[in-house]
C-alpha cells in the first residue's frame, strides 16, 4: 500500500468539524503539494505568454510549456511529442475533433458505447452524426463482439472507464475491430489514465482525450492526444499561435501541435499537468494502480455485504468509481447526510443519463477513489450509509 496522503495538505481539512472523507475524486482529484507550489511559482517568478516573445521570461515560460507537453507524451507513451495537444480538457478535446470532423461526420454515424458520459455523446451529435450504442449485458457492460460497423460508421468513440460504474473496456480489442473497418477511435480516457497505466501505442487508437484536473493538475487544462496519422485535420480553431501564414484571401497552418492550439493556452496548468506526470511516475502507474485496486475492492465488497443497497456494474477490471443506492432513500439525501459527516460523495445522474435509462433509475451515489484513498475512507463510507439507514428507518 502506498501512503501519500502527507502530499495533499487539503485533506488534513476538517469539515463539520469531522476529518474530511474524500470520496469524489472521479470529479476532480485533489492536488499534491508539488503541484499547488508549481502553479504558485508560476504566477510568482515565471509568467510570461509563451512562444512570442524574445524575452527571458517569456524563453523560460514556453521552456516549461514544451517540457510538460514531453512529460505527458512519454506518460501516455506516443510516439512524438508532437502529437500532445493541450486543451481545455476532456470535454474541450472531444468538441475540437468534432469540430474537425465535422464534414465527415455531418450525417453519418459514430459508433459509441450505453455508458458514456455526455461530453462524449453531445459533441458528436452537434456535428451532425446519429450515434449508435454497442451492446451492453445486464451489468451494462459493453459486448464488444456485438459491435456492428457499417459503411456509415465514421468514428469510434469509446470511454476507457465509466465515471459511473467503474468498470474498464478493453479499448485495445475495440480499436483492432475498428481498424479492421478503417474507421478511427477516439477514447476518452478522463476516468482511466490517473488509475491505469495507458500507451497510445499499444492501444492504437487515434485519439485519446483527458483532462488535468482529474490527475492531480490544475482545472482548465487538458489533452488531445491526436496520432500523426491526423497531422493534416482542419483545426477546429482559428487564430494566433497556429498560423504558418496569414493573407486576406488564405491562411496556411504551421504543423501539429502548434495547428491545434490557437490562441494563448493554459500556461501554468499544463506545467502544472507536467508536474502531476512526474508526481504519478515517481509514485509508479502501477504501484498506484495496485494500491487503488486493493481500496476499490475492499470499498465494493463491503457495500455488496450491505443489506439494501444496490450496487452498480460488475465487472474484471474496475476502478475509480462505485455507484450504489439505498433502498428507500433519495439519493441526494444519502448525499447530504453523509456530507455532514464529513464524506464527500457525489449523487445524481453524473453526466450519464443514457445509462441511467438504462439502468431504470434516476440517479446514483457515486465514491470515487484516487491514490490517496485508504481502506479507513470506505470504512467511514459503510459508516455514512449506515447512519443513513437509521435516520431514515
Ligand atoms: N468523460 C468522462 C468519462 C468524465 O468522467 C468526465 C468528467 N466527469 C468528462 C468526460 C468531462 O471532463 P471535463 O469536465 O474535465 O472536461
Amino acid at each position: 500500500m502506498i501512503d501519500v496522503r502527507k502530499d495533499f495538505p487539503i485533506l488534513e481539512k476538517e469539515v463539520y468539524g469531522k476529518r474530511l472523507v474524500y470520496l469524489d475524486s472521479a470529479a476532480t482529484t485533489q492536488k499534491p503539494s508539488c503541484v499547488i507550489n508549481a502553479i504558485s511559482e508560476f504566477y510568482r517568478s515565471g509568467n510570461s505568454n509563451i512562444h512570442r516573445g524574445v524575452h527571458y521570461l517569456s524563453e523560460v515560460s514556453s521552456e516549461r510549456y514544451e517540457k510538460a507537453r514531453e512529460k505527458v507524451s512519454d506518460f501516455i507513451g506516443a510516439r512524438n511529442s508532437s502529437e500532445v495537444v493541450f486543451t481545455a480538457g476532456t470535454t474541450d478535446s472531444i468538441n475540437q475533433v468534432a469540430c474537425s470532423l465535422r464534414p465527415v461526420l455531418a450525417g453519418n454515424e459514430v459508433l459509441i458505447t450505453g455508458v458514456e458520459h455526455h461530453s462524449n455523446i453531445v459533441p458528436w451529435q452537434m456535428a451532425g452524426a446519429t450515434l449508435k450504442a454497442i451492446q451492453m449485458d445486464d451489468d451494462c457492460n459493453v459486448l464488444i463482439d456485438s459491435m456492428e460497423i457499417t459503411d456509415r460508421t465514421k468514428l469510434v468513440a469509446i470511454n476507457h472507464a465509466s465515471n459511473v460504474l467503474g468498470s474498464v473496456n478493453d479499448i485495445k480489442e475495440i480499436t483492432e475491430i475498428a481498424k479492421d473497418h478503417d474507421v478511427p477511435v477516439l477514447v476518452d480516457a478522463a476516468q482511466s489514465v490517473q488509475h491505469v497505466p495507458i500507451d497510445v501505442k499499444d492501444v492504437d487508437c487515434d485519439f485519446l482525450a483527458f483532462s488535468g484536473h482529474k490527475m492531480y493538475a490544475g482545472t482548465g487544462v487538458g489533452v488531445l492526444y491526436v496520432s500523426e496519422r491526423f497531422n493534416d485535420l482542419l483545426p477546429a480553431r482559428g487564430g494566433g499561435g497556429m498560423v504558418d501564414k496569414v493573407t486576406l484571401e488564405k491562411t496556411t497552418y504551421l504543423d501539429p501541435p502548434q495547428r491545434y492550439e490557437a490562441g494563448t493556452p493554459n500556461i501554468a496548468g499544463a506545467i502544472s499537468m507536467g508536474v502531476a506526470v512526474d508526481y504519478v511516475q515517481n509514485i509508479g502507474m502501477d504501484k498506484i494502480k495496485e494500491h487503488e485496486h486493493e481500496v476499490y475492492s475492499y470499498a465494493r465488497e463491503r457495500l455488496l455485504e450491505m443489506d439494501g443497497v444496490t450496487v452498480y456494474g460488475n465487472t474484471d477490471e474496475m476502478c475509480g468509481a462505485i455507484s450504489f443506492n439505498i433502498e428507500g432513500v433519495h439519493h441526494y439525501d444519502a448525499g447530504l447526510i453523509m456530507d455532514k459527516m464529513g464524506i464527500a460523495v457525489r449523487t445524481g445522474h453524473h453526466c450519464a443519463q443514457p445509462l441511467m435509462r438504462s439502468l431504470g433509475i434516476e440517479g446514483t451515489v457515486r465514491a470515487s477513489f484516487a491514490l490517496y484513498s485508504t481502506k479507513e475512507d470506505a470504512d467511514m463510507l459503510v459508516e455514512g450509509i449506515e447512519k443513513v439507514r437509521v435516520l431514515h428507518a
